[in-house]
C-alpha cells in the first residue's frame, strides 16, 4: 500500500491518510505499519528520531529528505512557540510544552476543498500561523456548522479521523470554502518572513537586522505582556486604532479585528517592524507599558528567561515609564476642577455612586494616596485605580456623568445601540476580552449616551442570535 506525501503536507496527516486506507485508528497506525509506538508520544512526528525516519522510508520506498520535509526537524523552535494559539493573549500566558493527544488545528477550507484528497498542512501545524498565504484568507478555527474547534488528533488517539471535515462526531461537516474570512496582505507577509525565521533559525528582519528564532519569540512574549496587561486594557485600544489607520484601514475596523489572536499580533508585528524601532518606542508608550527589566522579568516568569540579544535589542527602545501613580497624579493635577470644587460638588451630589467617586477624587486631587483613599472609603484599592484608569482614558465626565439604566432608553435607541453592538465583534469571554466597560465607553462615544455596565452588556447580549 502506498500513499503518496502531498506538497507541504504534515507527516501526521500522512500517517492519518495511511491509517485511513488501511482501516487503523491514528494509534495504531505507525505501530502496526512501522512499529513505531505512539501511545505516550502523540507528536513524535514533528521530531522523529534518524532511526525512526529510516524505518519510514526503507518502509515507504520514500526518500528520506521526503520523509523529513513532512516534520519539523530541520526548523528552529523556542519557548514551545508551536503550541496552540502561541502568538495570542491566551497561547503566551498558559504556555505548556507539553504535547498534545488532540490539538486544535486552524485550516484554510479553500486549500481542503480544493485538494484531491484533503490533507494537513505542515504550516498549519505551527500554533501561531494565522493566514492561508495563498487564498489570503484567514485559517478557520471553528466548524461553521456546529462551532466546534477544528483539531488534529495526536498520533495517539483511539478513534479514526476524516481529513476535511469536522472531528465533532455528531457533525462530521465537510469543509467548504464559503467561511473562509479575508486577510490583510501585511500579515501574511509578515508571517511568511517568520515562517522562513524560524525554519532557518536565525536571518535578517528588515528594521531589525539579523536575529535569531529564540530573540523573535522572546521578542513576541514580550510585546504579548505588555499589551496583554489587565491594566492596558483602556490604553491598548490606542495602539490598535493607531495601526488600523496606519494600515489605511476604516478606524471602525479596530472593533472588528481578533486582537487577542495569533492574526491580531502578527499584524501588531507588521506594523512594529515596518517602522522599527521608533514604533516599537511609540507602542510602548501608548499601552504605558513597564520598563524594559520589569518587562523582561515578566517575560522570564511566563516561559523562562528570554533570549541574551533580545533586551541588547530593545535597549532604548522600550521608554522608561515613570510609575503610574506619576501619570495619574499627571491627570488629577490636570483637571480644571480643584480639590474643594470636586468635594463641594460631592455635597451636593444625591446619586450616591457619582458622590463617593467625586469624594474620592477630591482626597486624591489633594494629594491623598491610593490606598489611604480607598482605606478612608471602604473601598477595594483596585476599584480606585479603575476609576483613575477610565478618568484617564475617558475623561472626568466618564467617571461621574449619571450611568444609565436600560429603562431610560426608548425601543428605537434600543435597536441602534444592539445593531451596533452586534456588528463590532470583540466581545468575547476570559481576561483578554473586551468588557462591558469597553462597550459602554464606546456606546458613549458614539451615542452619547453612558450606561452602566450592565445595561451596556445586557443590550449585547440581547444582539445574540438565539441559540
Ligand atoms: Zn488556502
Ligand atoms: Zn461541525
Amino acid at each position: 500500500m502506498h500513499v503518496e506525501p502531498n506538497d507541504g503536507e504534515a507527516l501526521c496527516s500522512w500517517l492519518a491518510r495511511l491509517g485511513q486506507r488501511l482501516g487503523l485508528r491514528p494509534v495504531d497506525t505507525a505501530l502496526q505499519a512501522f512499529g513505531i509506538e505512539s501511545r505516550h508520544r502523540p507528536e513524535w512526528w514533528r521530531r522523529p528520531s534518524s532511526a525512526e525516519v529510516a524505518i519510514l522510508a526503507r518502509r515507504t520506498g520514500l526518500a528520506t529528505e521526503r520523509i523529513e520535509a513532512m516534520t519539523l526537524t530541520a526548523w528552529a523552535h523556542d519557548r514551545s512557540d508551536e503550541r496552540h494559539e502561541r502568538f495570542g493573549a491566551r497561547g503566551f500566558q498558559s504556555q505548556r510544552a507539553r504535547s498534545a493527544t488532540v490539538r486544535p488545528t486552524p485550516q484554510c477550507s479553500a486549500c481542503l476543498s480544493a485538494d484531491e484528497t484533503p490533507f494537513i498542512r505542515l504550516e498549519w501545524m505551527i500554533g501561531w500561523v494565522a493566514v492561508c498565504r495563498k487564498h489570503l484568507t484567514h485559517l478557520t478555527a471553528n466548524c461553521p456548522g456546529c462551532g466546534a474547534a477544528l483539531n488534529l488528533p495526536g498520533l495517539s488517539l483511539w478513534r479514526p479521523v476524516v481529513i476535511g471535515r469536522c472531528t465533532s462526531t455528531r457533525c462530521e461537516r465537510q469543509m467548504d470554502d464559503s467561511h473562509a474570512a479575508p486577510a490583510l496582505a501585511v500579515v501574511s507577509d509578515i508571517q511568511a518572513r517568520l515562517l522562513r525565521l524560524k525554519h532557518d533559525g536565525a536571518g535578517p528582519l528588515p528594521g531589525i537586522g539579523w536575529v535569531t528564532w529564540a530573540t523573535l519569540v522572546g521578542l513576541v512574549d514580550l510585546v504579548l505582556s505588555a499589551l496583554w496587561r489587565s491594566r492596558a486594557r483602556h490604553p491598548r485600544e490606542r495602539l490598535f486604532r493607531r495601526i488600523v489607520i496606519d494600515n489605511g484601514l476604516d478606524p471602525e475596523q479596530r472593533l472588528q479585528i481578533d486582537w487577542p489572536s495569533n492574526y491580531g499580533t502578527l499584524l501588531v508585528l507588521a506594523w512594529l517592524f515596518a517602522e522599527w524601532p521608533g514604533r516599537m518606542t511609540e507602542a510602548m508608550e501608548l499601552v504605558r507599558a513597564p520598563s524594559l527589566p520589569e518587562l523582561v522579568g515578566f517575560v522570564g516568569k511566563v516561559g523562562g528567561a528570554p533570549d541574551g540579544q533580545l533586551v541588547k535589542l530593545l535597549a532604548g527602545s522600550v521608554p522608561d515609564r515613570p510609575p503610574i501613580e506619576v501619570e495619574w497624579r499627571r491627570w488629577l493635577d490636570s483637571l480644571p476642577e480643584t480639590a474643594d470644587m470636586l468635594r463641594e460638588r460631592s455635597w451636593r451630589e444625591f446619586r450616591q455612586g457619582a458622590s463617593e467617586r467625586l469624594r474620592a477624587l477630591a482626597d486624591l486631587r489633594a494629594g491623598m494616596d491610593v490606598a489611604t483613599v480607598a482605606r478612608r472609603s471602604k473601598l477595594r484599592t483596585t476599584t480606585v485605580e479603575r476609576w483613575l484608569e477610565t478618568g484617564m482614558e475617558y475623561g472626568l465626565d466618564a467617571l461621574i456623568s449619571e450611568q444609565m439604566h436600560l429603562s431610560v432608553l426608548d425601543p428605537d435607541q434600543r435597536a441602534v445601540i444592539s445593531d451596533w453592538l452586534e456588528s463590532v465583534s470583540r466581545f468575547s469571554k476570559g481576561p483578554n476580552a473586551w468588557c462591558a466597560e469597553h462597550a459602554q465607553h464606546e456606546i458613549a462615544i458614539r451615542f452619547g449616551i453612558l450606561l452602566t455596565p450592565s445595561a451596556a452588556h445586557s443590550l449585547y447580549r440581547r444582539s445574540l442570535p438565539p441559540r
